[in-house]
């Protein structure tokens, strides 16, 4: 068989390993800030970073990046490794940022004493303009030759909690007129008197992400450094960090496209923002791109991770239509639940020629011809059953092949019906129809060979089940939501109808001793999950995840 294809980082982990370049396997980590819960960008990179070392008999690292006092928090920290373990993939080393600070910290004390560092009075704002432009050198601050003796005796004092927040800062020295803007002297380490989720209070310098990213790599022995093309100017710095502080073969960072998908948000800080501002239940509402909110719409880890791999990776950003990750999780599905009968819209039907009283049981098999898996159940029939509602026209066209007035049908898994009547009410709504059964068509199919076209799925009224089902479309009305009109922001392009709520659906009653969070095809109509936090043994709620693209014999 052939070799599967490799993209651009997988060659050059392959160069590396041939080469022998970093004189051990290959080591990732996936390094999340836990500021937010993991969304499908994370899960992209998760599936490269694990997946390199899954493949080439490496290790991969989990490292939480929580450098921001302001942000992160424990409960994030949680849900990250929940979501990474639930995607099917176990960490070697678990890690934290902000375990390193001490060793930061002494970095940064050997940057000074080379003459490599200072210690700047100036605050951000100053720092920013003085920086200069893409075509005008920068303003070197005033405080830029300090002599190695003071700017260590500065720094001790910063760390010792002597200064406010913002009255200093630690700044590498590299050139005021550097080309690529990021190397005019960068911030290394600011002061915060914060809280920090894990350090307390004890500690009050914190390093910006430049400083702490690659020599955190660099620490835990990482060989390639992945991470998203926005980082790509900060190359230079982290090359730098790491050389300066005597790394001996140290990792190089390989940048890779960002994921965006149409009709949705990868943005932690955004997505906060609808959980904070109450557009969805919360981070793991069904309708929201996290892990957590996909795994509880019911997509199993097993679409993600196809997902991620139909999409691969690129050195270039380009959007990804939310069609080609709807197409994972059906395939996905497809092969893997069984098949069930659920009517969203009930409209009741009376058999006028089948015995009052008598319920059969019909076979139905559970999966089709092209699913590997065998297994069937029993559906109850009886003389009063419900359809679906789009399933009758009282003037349909000539090829609506389902329920009008004198049309026959096929009802999936049994016999074939004649609509006579229509019953309306006062107000004209139609509340029932009126149908006769051949009785000789058990099979599907009249002895006398007559064709009818159509097969619609229905229950047994008296067996069927109450349940409520939640259709979930695009959170975003429009491919881009970041694309609206001045003075407008993504909330403007939420879509006011991404959720619907069927109160009262009737489901087979086979489905009553199936476990909650079982996931179904409803025949014609999608796939769904019974979800665990609403349904009840007494009433199940069933999310929708996703549509079927086709259905049969409509
Ligand atoms: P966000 O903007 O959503 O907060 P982030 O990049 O700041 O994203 P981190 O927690 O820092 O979030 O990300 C951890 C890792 O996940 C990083 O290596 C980052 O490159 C990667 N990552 C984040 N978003 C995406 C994305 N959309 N596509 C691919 N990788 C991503
Ligand atoms: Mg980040
Ligand atoms: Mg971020």
């Amino acid at each position: 068989s052939a070799a599967p294809r490799r993209d651009f980082i997988r060659e050059m982990v392959a160069e590396d390993v041939a080469t022998g370049r970093f004189g051990r396997g290959p080591a990732t980590r996936f390094p999340p800030e836990p500021n937010g819960f993991l969304h499908m960008g994370h899960a992209k990179s998760i599936c490269l970073n694990f997946g390199i070392a899954q493949e080439f008999g490496g290790t991969c690292n989990l490292r939480f990046d929580d450098t921001n006092p302001a942000t992160e928090d424990v409960r994030y920290v949680e849900s990250i490794q929940r979501d990474v373990q639930w995607l099917g993939f176990q960490w070697d080393g678990l890690y934290y940022a902000s375990d390193y600070f001490e060793q930061l910290y002494d970095i940064a004390e050997s940057l000074v004493l080379k003459g490599k560092a200072y210690v700047d009075d100036q605050n951000e704002e100053q720092i920013r303009t003085n920086r200069g432009t893409v075509t005008s050198a920068g303003t070197p601050s005033p405080w830029r030759d300090r002599s190695a003796d003071e700017n260590l005796d500065l720094l001790r004092r910063m760390k010792a909690g002597e200064f406010p927040d913002g009255a200093k800062v630690l700044r590498a020295k590299i050139d005021m007129a550097h080309p690529n803007m990021i190397m005019r002297d960068p911030l290394l380490l600011r002061i915060r008197h914060a809280h920090h989720y894990r350090r307390g209070n004890d500690w009050c310098i914190y390093p910006l992400y430049d400083f702490a990213h690659g020599l955190s790599d660099a620490i835990e022995g990482i060989t390639r450094s992945l991470c998203t093309l926005e980082f790509k100017d900060a190359r230079e710095i982290y090359d730098w960090l790491v050389a300066e502080a005597g790394f001996t073969n140290p990792p190089t960072q390989i940048e890779f496209a960002r994921l965006e998908l149409d009709y949705t948000i990868l943005s932690k800080r955004k997505l906060l923002r609808l959980v904070n501002d109450g557009h969805v239940s919360g981070w793991d509402d069904p309708r929201m791109p996290t892990i957590a909110g996909l795994r509880r719409r019911g997509v199993r880890p097993e679409a993600i991770r196809a997902f991620a791999e139909v999409i691969g990776v690129a050195r270039k950003d380009a959007r990804v239509e939310i069609a080609t990750f709807e197409h994972a999780v059906r395939n996905d599905l497809n092969m893997e639940v069984p098949r069930v009968l659920c009517v969203l819209n009930p409209l009741k039907v009376v058999l006028t020629n089948y015995p009052e009283g008598q319920v059969e049981m019909l076979d139905a098999p559970s999966y089709p011809h092209d699913v590997p898996k065998t297994g069937s159940r029993s559906m109850p029939f009886s003389r009063e059953l419900y359809v679906d509602r789009d399933d009758f026209m009282e003037d349909a066209p000539k090829k609506f092949y389902r329920l009008s007035p004198g049309r026959e049908v096929r009802l999936r898994f049994g016999y074939l019906i004649t609509c006579n009547e229509v019953i309306k009410n006062d107000a004209g709504e139609v509340i029932e129809l009126r149908c006769t059964y051949d009785p000789d068509t058990r099979s599907g199919n009249a002895p006398d060979g007559r064709k009818v076209q159509g097969t619609i799925h229905w229950v047994s009224a008296a067996q069927a089940l109450s349940c409520e089902v939640r259709l979930y479309d695009r959170l975003f009305s429009q491919p881009n939501p970041d694309d609206v009109p001045e003075g407008q922001d993504f909330l403007s392009a939420l879509n006011p109808a991404s959720l619907v709520v069927i109160p009262d659906a009737r489901i087979e009653p086979s489905v009553a001793n199936d476990p909650i969070g079982s996931r179904y095809q409803f025949e014609r109509t999608g796939y769904f999950m019974s979800e665990p936090e609403s349904s009840t043994p007494e009433k199940l709620v069933f999310n929708r995840i996703v549509g079927l693209r086709d259905s049969w014999a409509k």
